[in-house]
């Protein structure tokens, strides 16, 4: 648990670096600062909010954009003298309308991203269930039916790996990788417990 009293903020001017990073992909989305209130707000009302250098007030992220920040944690540093702000962006974080304020796509492996916005979708998908969306549709069928799915997904991912061409291994395993994001929504499963057991079993990264 955050303890507000412990922060370094005589320290710090009163005024906390905040770096607020995507609760789902970790991507980082910005840098903010919080004073005590901004982060009382923040805590309080679960929307990120900062103290706005410029306009020497409170500012809510989204509030005039829409683009708001919701609040999933709020970790301190070593020293107690920043913030490191979990939260789900409701639409691009900057100005720019760009995701991140922060343009380094080739350095944050992208590939991987994808697995996480692809997670989003399905999730957006089991909770609207568009009419015509194949997602709503495998998702309506249950979980036996789509774990059927996973594993003749699978056996065609190894027919093509161990007969076909290149990129009938690569469509096969886009299948099967969908096929398996579905899979876990339908359980409830996400892809962070799915990488936290892979990376249990690597405890030295290379
Ligand atoms: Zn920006």
């Amino acid at each position: 648990m955050l303890d507000i009293d412990t922060l370094a903020w005589e320290k710090m001017n009163f005024l906390l670096p905040a770096i607020v990073q995507d609760a789902f992909d970790g991507r980082v989305l910005m840098l903010g600062f919080m004073n005590r209130d901004a982060l009382e707000t923040t805590i309080k009302t679960g929307k990120v909010t900062f103290w706005s250098r410029s306009r020497q007030k409170l500012w809510t992220k989204g509030q005039s954009s829409g683009n708001s920040l919701k609040l999933c944690q709020v970790i301190a540093d070593c020293d107690n003298d920043s913030l490191l702000v979990l939260a789900v962006p409701s639409g691009p974080v900057c100005h720019r309308n760009t995701p991140t304020c922060f343009d380094c796509e080739g350095a944050q492996h992208p590939s991987l991203q994808f697995l996480s916005e692809l997670e989003k979708v399905i999730l957006k998908r089991e909770i609207e269930r568009p009419p015509g969306s194949y997602t709503t549709e495998l998702l309506n069928s249950g979980v036996k039916r789509i774990a059927q799915k996973v594993g003749e997904e699978g056996v065609e991912t190894a027919l093509a790996a161990a007969a076909g061409s290149d990129e009938e291994t690569l469509n096969e395993s886009a299948d099967l990788v969908y096929h398996l994001l579905v899979l876990l929504r339908s359980r409830d499963l996400s892809v962070n417990q799915l990488m936290t057991v892979l990376a249990s079993r690597h405890n030295t990264p290379a």
